[in-house]
């Protein structure tokens, strides 16, 4: 995004503490937003608060489990009400607990359709109320191209993403009418934390899979949350973008 596009707005950024989330705060920062960059790890919040304002921009960071439907909705109030307004909610915070069904423990598939369908809920709860009584908003859900196309092995992972489009498009008509759009970014393979640890052997097989033949980057994503999240998108809601580099076409 070019200049500082988002100046004066607040924005929410779940997840931030590494990986995408933390690439977003900093590029909505670089756009002139206050961020309020929130993850459970306090040491990376710290670091991200830092570097942000070192450089000039405007940051805060809360510890906060997105599960936690309470907490969320004070955070929102409490950001609501500390800065005047709440523009931004990108709901990044995302786990994967991989596994073939017959193997997939009961444990594993509620922890991530608690972390990524409700923790996605939660947030757009939470922010909704604010941005309703403003009259303005915009959300972006962080879904995946798993959510999209499926995955054996990730079928808990798969039916949370399918879930977060399914409640992005759902919540773009409902709310389009008070002037807030919500959208979703459908991330492929990005170079993080969560995708670490794959072997040379499956990347050049898996990039052979990719259009472009590479894995994306942290920038890759977050420049397109970053292009739905502001003015320039404003006539964009309800959509899926997938930031893939052509894996699903
Ligand atoms: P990551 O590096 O593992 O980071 C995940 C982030 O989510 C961390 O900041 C983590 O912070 C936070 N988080 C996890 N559980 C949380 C909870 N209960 N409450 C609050 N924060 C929580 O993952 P990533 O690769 O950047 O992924 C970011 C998003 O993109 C996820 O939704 C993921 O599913 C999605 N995505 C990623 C890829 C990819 O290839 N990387 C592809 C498609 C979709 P704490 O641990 O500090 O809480």
């Amino acid at each position: 995004m070019s200049g500082r596009a988002l100046e004066g707005q607040t924005a929410i950024v779940t997840g931030a503490s590494r990986g995408i989330g933390r690439c977003v705060a900093i590029r909505l920062a670089e756009a002139g937003a206050c961020v309020v960059a929130v993850a459970r790890s306090e040491d990376c919040l710290q670091n991200l608060e830092s570097e942000i304002r070192a450089s000039g921009g405007c940051a805060e960071v809360r510890t906060l489990d997105v599960r936690d439907t309470d907490a969320f909705a004070e955070l929102a109030k409490d950001v609501f009400e500390k800065r005047g307004r709440l523009d931004i909610l990108v709901n990044n915070a995302g786990i994967a607990r991989d596994g073939l069904l017959a193997r997939m423990s009961e444990e594993s598939w509620d922890a991530v359709i608690e972390t990524n369908l409700k923790g996605c809920f939660n947030g757009c709860r939470a922010a909704a109320r604010w941005m309703i009584r403003q009259r303005s908003g915009s959300i972006v859900n962080i879904s995946s191209v798993a959510g999209v196309a499926g995955n054996a092995g990730q079928a808990n992972y798969c039916a949370s993403k399918a879930g977060v489009i399914g409640l992005t498009k759902s919540l773009a008509r409902e709310l389009g009418g008070r002037n807030i759009r919500v959208n979703a970014v459908a991330p492929g393979f990005i170079r993080t934390d969560m995708t670490r640890g794959v072997t040379e052997e499956f990347e050049k097989e898996f990039c052979g899979r990719i259009a472009l033949g590479r894995f994306g980057e942290v920038d890759d994503a977050a420049n397109v949350v970053v292009f739905l999240a502001g003015p320039n998108a404003g006539y964009i809601t309800g959509q899926v973008v997938c930031v893939d580099g052509g894996l699903v076409i």
